[in-house]
């Protein structure tokens, strides 16, 4: 069964409905202040949406990892008087998230009002998805609607648990737009090219393998590419090498090869005595003994820049060096600079990657930011994720 988008859901008719909403809240707090809203910003769409259509909207989120029990430090209540100004309405917000103070608050809001309910994982049925606290989720609302991409890889209760219990279920703005660029990726218009990149093998070993087969073409850059090379017999002096994963390195490789795809490897390196701002750095072909490869070369980042300019899909995970550093960020840059100039729909996931597209400066120029982290990964392998198949039954 396909999934319900919101427009169709609200185009059933929401006004005076009671809405669960499970949102992606879980921002970082300093000093009981939020210091990073995006997540906050993310989720306004759809609430916005559901509000405007005069819905009775409660929100459900985690905040960090509080482990099943309260933890006023976790409290999502410095989250309310932010999304209220996003909003630019009203949020009230109540101390639990089941329970008679949970359904009172519920019951006292008017058509296109919304709270805010206490932090999910203080309730240790959250993640073991336990039915007794997914029910108890459900008791005092008529529709789920789930926009929390970021942890659909998750089966808990209130992003499996509630569809169990609440019939008409729908996905939200953000949830949707994941699925429909990720899955873009998955069923690509081709050639698809794929540069992968980060810091360790061993993170991304399931996505490489996975799109080793999949992808047109495969470009391998980051600390992980010198455990590609080594697995090669390529020198790599004193880079970041995970010894333990060099066979899977070559097995990566083979499946590549099996299937007739590209796969790329840096032939030039930046490399510096060590990883610090302000060491001289050097560009070599081959990595000396005691030198470190902290970025792809020039003619490298030049060489998959080419392939990103003449593909039709793109898909980036894993800065190209340490960008962290001035000295070792032009790899990254250029691979930035081509995905925001090439024609191909473009997808960048990851914390650091997001973080690197933004600091280039090309954020707005890529088709879509995948803020998912894990779950993004998750779905580009094609695994299926249990909170996507859940609004499909
Ligand atoms: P993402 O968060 O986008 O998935 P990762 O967390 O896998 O990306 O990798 C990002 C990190 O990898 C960055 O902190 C970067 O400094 C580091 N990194 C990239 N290349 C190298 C390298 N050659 N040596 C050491 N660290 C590297
Ligand atoms: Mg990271």
């Amino acid at each position: 069964m396909a999934i319900v988008g919101l427009s169709e859901l609200l185009a059933r008719g929401v006004r005076g409905r009671r809405v669960l909403v499970r949102a992606d809240l879980n921002v970082p707090l300093a000093d009981g202040e939020v210091r990073d809203d995006t997540r906050i910003r993310a989720s306004v769409p759809t609430l916005r949406r559901l509000l405007a259509s005069g819905a009775r909207v409660a929100v459900v989120s985690h905040l960090g990892r509080p482990k099943g029990a309260p933890r006023p430090e976790l409290s999502l209540r410095p989250v309310a008087p932010r999304l209220a100004e996003l909003l630019g309405s009203g949020v009230s917000f109540c101390e639990a998230c089941i329970g008679p103070e949970a359904g009172d608050a519920i019951d006292r809001l008017g058509d296109g009002e919304l709270v805010l309910l206490e932090n999910l994982r203080f309730h240790a049925g959250e993640e073991q998805n336990d039915p007794d606290f997914a029910k108890a989720l459900s008791e005092s609302v008529d529709v789920f609607v789930n926009d929390a991409f970021g942890t659909a890889h998750r089966a808990h209760a209130s992003t499996v648990g509630v569809t169990n219990y609440i019939a008409e279920t729908a996905a939200g703005d953000l949830l949707e737009s994941e699925i429909e660029h990720l899955r873009a990726v998955r069923e690509p218009v081709r050639p698809l090219m794929v540069v992968l990149g980060g810091a360790k093998v061993s993170d991304k070993l399931a996505v490489l393998e996975a799109l080793a087969p999949h992808a047109d073409v495969l470009a391998i850059g980051g600390a992980m590419s010198y455990s590609f090379m080594a697995a090669k017999g390529e020198p790599t002096g004193t880079s970041l090498i995970e010894s333990d994963r060099i066979e899977d390195a070559r097995r990566v490789m083979s499946a590549a090869e099996e299937s007739g795809r590209k796969l790329l490897l840096p032939t030039d390196h930046v490399v510096a005595d060590r990883l610090e701002a302000g060491v001289p750095t050097q560009v070599v072909r081959e990595i000396p003994a005691g030198s470190m490869g902290l970025d792809i070369g020039p003619e490298t980042a030049e060489r998959y820049a080419g392939e990103i300019a003449s593909a039709r899909t793109f898909f980036w995970n894993g800065p190209m060096g340490v960008f962290e550093i001035p000295e070792f960020a032009e790899g990254t840059r250029r691979v930035a600079r081509a995905a925001a100039e090439t024609a191909a729909m473009t997808v960048v996931g990851g914390g650091d990657s997001l973080a690197a597209v933004n600091q280039m400066g090309v954020g707005d120029r890529i088709t879509h930011l995948s803020t998912g982290g894990g779950a993004s990964l998750e779905y580009v392998q094609g695994l299926e994720l249990p909170g996507i198949a859940a609004l499909e039954r």
